[in-house]
């Protein structure tokens, strides 16, 4: 919501000053769908304001619900008609998190992703970010009754739901748009807007110089997590161009300084390529580089299996010719336990993590602009 020309349309319209806060509070805390609904507002002024602003920077274009109703994505036209997808996902019955995104594409070309495969387009405005969450929180029962879904739920789900975490885990690199996704940041956290814990808020990034200073300086509370998936420069170079600005051993620096400043446990995320990264070296190079660490104990890797884009959905069998198609093939679900075993045999703290959504395309390195 554009709080600028909301506070403008107020003073136009000779509202006292208290307005604000009763229209942001019903938007942000109470979850009203249109200015119509809020009550406690002369009406006259509410349907000023239904003409003159909108609640949410985009419309949502499509919304798509998984078979097993744990994940919602939604397809986002902004205003200039660039798209952006957002997803909520359930990993347990009652809790949900919003997956937002921070970009139009994503410059940083990471090989397996599909964000990064559409190349970048532009930064989102902190409105643009923060609106994504206001879109699930207020808008979803409504939305979802006039949408394309592929689930019996159509109209149902979203109704009272209580998000309980955000992730910047969605389209693009949030240290590349920092002075956006910082704003983003002051609405959500803010005890007068959406009022979110910073600790139930997590960035996550592929590493860039200087990005985890800033977040330790802006908001020391609000997790981190890297997204590693190789533990060999040569690897991680080949299919993370990131890798180039910042290696692993530079990286190691920058964690060792947030760990000195934070204190605070930082996640490894850790996707797992059949016979790309997921082998017996892999899962040596990964230890010996987590033992590195002056404060190991504060890393922990979550294995998540590769969820395929397009037409690449196929788990490798012994042999298999790779083409550039099946390049990347998610591991076994046996590899990935051989995997988080030996990690914890080496006392690495571990977890497979559980992957949602990739049905409708939402799951992590899944998302693109269609
Ligand atoms: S994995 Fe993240 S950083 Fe890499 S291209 Fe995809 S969105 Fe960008």
């Amino acid at each position: 919501m554009n709080i600028e020309l909301l506070e403008q349309i107020l003073k136009e319209n000779n509202q006292p000053k208290f307005r604000l806060g009763q229209i942001i509070k019903a938007v942000y805390q109470d979850g009203v769908s249109s200015f119509l609904e809020i009550s406690n507002l002369p009406k006259d002024l509410r349907e000023i304001l239904n003409k003159e602003i909108k609640i949410l920077s985009f419309e949502a274009e499509k919304v798509l619900v998984s078979e097993n109703k744990d994940s919602i994505k939604a397809l986002l036209k902004l205003e200039d008609g660039n798209k952006i997808e957002t997803v909520l996902i359930s990993p347990k019955p009652g809790v949900w998190s919003a997956c937002i995104s921070c970009q139009v594409g994503c410059p940083m070309n990471c090989e397996f992703c599909a964000t990064g495969s559409g190349g970048f387009k532009r930064n989102l405005t902190a409105e643009e970010i923060s609106d994504q969450v206001l879109f699930w929180k207020t808008q979803t029962p409504p939305v979802l009754a006039n949408a394309k879904t592929t689930s019996p739920l159509k109209g149902e789900v979203g109704r009272g739901l209580k998000i309980s975490n955000i992730v910047y885990m969605g389209m693009g690199e949030p240290f590349l748009n920092w002075e956006e996704v910082r704003e983003s940041l002051k609405i959500l956290t803010d005890p007068k807007g959406m009022n979110f814990g910073s600790r139930s808020i997590s960035v996550s990034t592929v590493g860039i110089p200087g990005g985890m200073e800033k977040l330790t300086r802006d908001f020391p509370q609000i997790n981190l997590a890297i997204s590693l998936h190789f533990a060999d420069d040569k690897k991680r170079e080949k299919f993370m161009p990131a890798n180039k600005n910042l290696n692993l051993e530079k990286l190691k620096n920058e964690l060792e300084k947030y760990f000195e400043k934070s204190n605070r446990k930082v996640f490894l995320e850790y996707i797992l390529f059949s016979k790309i990264n997921d082998s017996e070296k892999d899962m040596r190079d990964l230890i010996k580089y987590i033992k590195s660490f002056r404060k190991q104990h504060l890393l922990h890797v979550n294995l998540i299996k590769y969820n395929p884009v397009g037409n690449n959905q196929e788990t490798r069998s012994n042999n298999q010719k790779i083409t550039k198609t099946n390049k990347f093939i998610s591991s076994s679900s046996e590899q990935a336990i051989k995997f988080r075993n030996y990690l914890l045999q080496n006392k690495i703290n571990c977890t497979i993590r559980k992957s949602l959504g990739t049905d409708i395309q939402g799951a992590c390195g899944q998302l693109a602009q269609h």
